[in-house]
Order: C-alpha cells, then structure tokens, then sequence
C-alpha cells in the first residue's frame, strides 16, 4: 500500500491559524510583531523566499521591515544596518537572507544578530542554548520537521531516526533536538554523511529517515525499512523540458520507490517547505510575546 502523504501545506497552514489568535493576542495588549528582513542582491531563489516570507508575515499581521540592498553593499553598511534592527524596538526578529555575496562573511552578519532576534536559529548563542536544552529559538527547517511528524501522529520517544546530511542549519540541530530530553525527542540518532561508508545500512534500521543531503535520490526505496516514515528536506532543480520553466522541483529521496516502503512520506514540494517560513513567523510572535513577558504587560 502506498504511503500517507504528510501534506506540508495543509500543516502549515493550521499552524499559521493558531499564530494568528496569538498575533490578535498581542494586538490587544497594543503590540505587533515586527521581523526586520534583510536581501542583498538579487539572486531570483533568494528574492523569492523573501518575497514570500514578506507576504506570509502580512497575512498574519507581522510588520515587516524591508532592506533590499545591492550587491555591492559592504559588509558594513551591512553589520550598520543589522544593529540599526537590533536597537529598533518594533522589530522582534531579523532575517538576513543567506547566501551572501563573496565579499561579506556570513558569520560575522550571523553573530551580529541580537540573539534575542535571531529568529533563524543560526547564533552560536541559540545553538548552544539549543545543545545544552535551554530556551532558544529553535532553527525553522527542523522545527518544522518535528512539527510535520507531531501533525502526522509520529511519536519519537524510543524510535531510531536517521539523518542523511549534516549541515549547521539542517542536520546538526535536526539530530540535536531528536534527541533532546523532550516531548518532541527521546528518539536514537544516527547522523549520515558523506564520509558514511554504507547509508543504507543504516537507513535501513531507521523507524524515521530524514534527508537533508542536496541531492536527488540520496534515499531510495530499497534503503527504507517497510513502514517507515520519510521526511524529504532537499530542494533541488532538475532539467524537465515539459515544464514551463524548463526545470521540476525533486526532493533528496525517490518519491516513487520510497513511496511503496515507508508508511508516511512529505511530498516535494508542498512537504517541509511550507513549515520553514511558518517557524520563522512562529518564532516571530514568541520574540514578541517574550519582549512583552519582560517588558511585564
Ligand atoms: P548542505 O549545507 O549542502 O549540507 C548537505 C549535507 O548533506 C552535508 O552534511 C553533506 O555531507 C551531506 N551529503 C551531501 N550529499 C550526500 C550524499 N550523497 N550522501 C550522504 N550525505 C550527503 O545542505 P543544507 O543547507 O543542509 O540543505 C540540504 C537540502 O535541504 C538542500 O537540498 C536544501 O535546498 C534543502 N533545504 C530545504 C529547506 C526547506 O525549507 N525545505 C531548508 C533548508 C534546506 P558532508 O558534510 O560530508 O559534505
């Protein structure tokens, strides 16, 4: 029997519904959460996601606070305008939209992020609150796979999930917070790579596979155990000359033979996509709810 589809967008979106009672919440206490949103350049997959993170954040009543700037933009005009967001009162998270161009260091725009507004989860700060099970916010892509598994009735306590990729926004907090000593962890972690001699040795034992590897067909079928659940983070392009834009959007695993093993699988697209822009929100409005905790009103 095929596969349940784990369907992103239908979770997403009654995740977004009970974000907005929240955001109405605050807005009767006289507050709006404000995500500052940061693009250099104008590279189309970047404009994109930040185009529809904007509209994702009007739709629910997040104000966003837009800095498109050029790709010539020096990395300190940049850091000027990350501590211009750190010190603006109405903004409760920033976004600074990666990849960068070559000239500017990714790490030092990532560390200049008030922690308390870094709402991708990508500070040494909130990775390291993240490590140690302390309240922080946790990085938008895994939490959105935890909220996929939660949504599909997929417990994790006790099973043995295997992660395909390793990445600092993927792999490494994902295998973090699965096996964290939580509701939405208690599971055993395997982490994969490219150094890994055989993954389907280890795929195989999985009761949960999540690929994150950037690569088509990482995780076939035949690497699955009969039953379990697939969760697809990769994005990847592929020629398809039927298409009108000359390309189709595929996943890390092979939908159609992973699709006959596992008994629950997220689609690509429409599977842990939708989730990562809502956890941006999400993290948003409890940036904003914290504010107002220690602002006591
Ligand atoms: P990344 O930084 O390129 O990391 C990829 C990881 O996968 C690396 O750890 C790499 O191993 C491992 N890997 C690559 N090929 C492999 C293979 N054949 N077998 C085993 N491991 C392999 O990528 P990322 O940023 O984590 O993103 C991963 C994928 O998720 C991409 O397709 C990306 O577009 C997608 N993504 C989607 C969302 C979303 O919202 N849906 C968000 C973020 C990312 P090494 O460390 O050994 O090199």
């Amino acid at each position: 029997m095929a596969a349940e589809l784990l369907d992103g967008k239908a979770i997403a979106q009654d995740i977004r519904e009970r974000l907005r009672e929240r955001v109405e919440d605050l807005a009767r206490h006289g507050a709006q959460p404000g995500l500052g949103v940061v693009l250099v350049g104008e590279d189309p997959a970047s404009t994109s996601y930040v185009n529809a993170k904007e509209r994702a954040c009007d739709e629910l009543g997040i104000k966003s606070v837009d800095h498109r700037l050029p790709e010539s933009t020096s990395e300190a005009e940049l850091l000027a305008i990350v501590e211009e967001l750190n010190q603006d009162e109405t903004v409760h998270g920033i976004l600074v939209q990666l990849p960068l161009p070559d000239h500017i260091s990714a790490d030092r725009v990532t560390m200049a992020i008030d922690p308390d507004k870094d709402v991708d989860g990508f500070h040494p700060v909130n990775l390291g609150r993240l490590l140690r099970g302390q309240e922080c916010f946790w990085p938008c892509t895994p939490h959105g796979v935890l909220e996929i598994l939660r949504a599909g009735g997929v417990t994790t306590e006790g099973k043995h999930a295997v992660i395909v990729g390793r990445s600092n926004i993927v792999g490494k907090p994902l295998a973090t917070m699965l096996m964290q000593k939580s509701e939405t962890g208690n599971a055993t972690v395997t982490v994969c790579h490219t150094r890994t001699p055989n993954i389907a040795e280890h795929t195989r034992q999985a009761d949960i596979v999540i690929a994150a590897a950037g690569k088509p067909a990482t995780v076939t079928g035949e690497m699955l155990k009969p039953g379990a659940v697939a969760i697809d983070v990769g994005v990847n392009r592929v020629e398809d000359a039927t298409k009108k834009k000359g390309y189709r959007l595929v996943g890390d695993i092979d939908f159609d033979s992973a699709r006959e093993v596992a008994s629950m699988i997220t689609p690509v697209p429409g599977g842990v996509g939708p989730l990562t822009i809502t956890m941006l929100l999400a993290n948003t409005v409890l940036s904003a709810e914290r504010r107002r905790e220690r602002a006591g009103r």
